[in-house]
């Protein structure tokens, strides 16, 4: 729409095309607003002569890409995701940072306020865990989200928390600030689906086998229902490495950004799945134009009963968020 069209004028462009059986998607920014259209190709190419004509309307853009709700055309100045006071997205770093599992009351309140204490933004940690054994730990369920509601408010720090199929993401959505989609579940249509209703911010984790492509779209899914508030997260993708438990796909980031409005993250910690490169990922993650870290912290990596080895101790959180910060400042961003 044009930057002066009024109220009443972007209405009857929103008749016009759900007179026409499409659906629209509206994003609504402080210069212009934008009008998705989705639906059948042929009627939109019908409609476009008469949308163009309409009064208000600017232009008519038609998104080539794949992905239309995702692209930055759809909303070109970026989207910003905000979470009682925490924002991904903007100028801002954001860090999520917590235990791969919620073990225990002790651990779960130890880890938050360390976290909290060396300017952690949100507090992370699975309550129900998609572990690559059946006879790992497979997470503390619902106990775990009341935990992490209990950390919430001794700290006022956001929880991030993992929701693994459609039925369980209602109880997930309830507890949690914004709900992690894990790797393995990035191509889970119903659960994406399913988050697309829930009112809640998506956390969307890069499957280790995804391209970008599939990632935008499957992020498309979650926006097709409703839910703009999608944040995505590169976590590695598999490499033939064996030094690293993934490999790190640092250009995904500049990559992702170009492509989409939606805000990027990187999880360094999942991406090498050894604490001690876990820093100069996150340090090289920001440099590259990253909007946040999610990071794993654990009060005893040595006995964290799960992704202890890529788990940062208290000390080495405080020494990361230090560096962060440096580096923050030096691209003109602030934590
Ligand atoms: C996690 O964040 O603990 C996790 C399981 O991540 P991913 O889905 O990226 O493997
Ligand atoms: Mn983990």
């Amino acid at each position: 729409m044009e930057a002066s069209a009024s109220d009443a004028q972007l209405e009857a462009v929103v008749q016009k095309i759900k007179e026409a059986g499409l659906a629209t998607h509206l994003s609504v920014g402080t210069e212009r607003s934008v009008i998705g259209v989705v639906g059948d190709s042929h009627t939109k190419e019908l409609l476009r002569d008469a949308l163009e004509a309409s009064p208000g309307v600017e232009k008519v853009v038609r998104i080539l890409q794949p992905f239309k709700l995702v692209s930055r055309e759809f909303r070109p100045g970026g989207t910003v995701v905000s979470v009682r006071g925490a924002q991904f997205g903007g100028v801002t770093v954001t860090v999520a940072a917590g235990p791969c599992s919620v073990e225990d009351r002790e651990q779960i309140l130890t880890t938050a306020d360390a976290v909290k204490a060396a300017g952690g933004t949100l507090l992370r940690g699975g309550a129900f865990k998609p572990r690559t054994s059946p006879y790992s730990f497979q997470g503390l369920e619902e106990e775990g989200l009341k935990l992490l509601a209990e950390a919430r408010s001794r700290t006022g720090l956001p929880i991030v928390t993992e929701a693994m199929d459609a039925a369980q993401l209602d109880l997930v959505a309830e507890y949690a600030d914004i709900v992690q989609i894990g790797a393995r579940n990035m191509q889970n249509y119903p659960l994406l689906r399913q988050a697309g209703r829930a009112r809640k911010p998506v956390m969307l984790k890069r499957g280790a086998g995804a391209t970008l492509e599939e990632l935008l779209l499957a992020a498309e899914y979650v926006m097709a229902e409703g839910n703009y508030d999608v944040v995505l997260c590169e976590r590695g993708i598999r490499g033939f490495g064996n030094y690293t438990r993934y490999t790190l796909d640092l250009a995904a980031v500049p990559v992702l950004k170009h492509l989409t409005h939606l805000p990027v993250i990187v999880d360094p910690s999942h991406a090498t799945g050894k604490w001690r490169y876990v820093q100069a990922m996150a340090l090289a993650a920001v440099a590259a134009g990253a909007d946040g870290l999610l990071i794993e912290v654990h009060p005893d990596p040595e006995h964290a009963l799960s992704d202890g080895p890529q788990s940062l101790n208290l000390e080495n959180f405080q020494r990361l968020m230090t560096a962060v910060g440096a580096v923050v400042g030096a691209v003109g961003r602030t934590l």
